[in-house]
């Protein structure tokens, strides 16, 4: 896997070990928008924590619930 590019708002960005610091680096969040304290890249965009963390704990809902319809008939949904 290669090295994060992660930004912190007000510092400057840390890529492995390289360190760039930059006061007025843009920490804008691709996903909501929002002007975030840090933000990680991800394919060319910056995504802030919450947005991760969301993303994270919507895999885990998922797989539970994938988990849980795989012992039913093909084909039944439920809600
Ligand atoms: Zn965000």
């Amino acid at each position: 896997m290669s090295e994060i590019d992660v930004r912190v708002k007000g510092q400057g960005s840390v890529t492995g070990d390289a360190v760039i610091v930059d006061t007025a680096i843009d920490t804008i969040c691709s996903a909501c928008g929002g002007s975030a304290e840090a933000v990680a890249e991800l394919k060319s965009h910056y995504v802030c924590a919450e947005c991760l963390r969301l993303r994270l704990e919507a895999i885990s809902v998922a797989r539970y619930q994938l988990r849980g319809s795989s012992k039913l008939p093909w084909g039944k949904l439920t809600s």
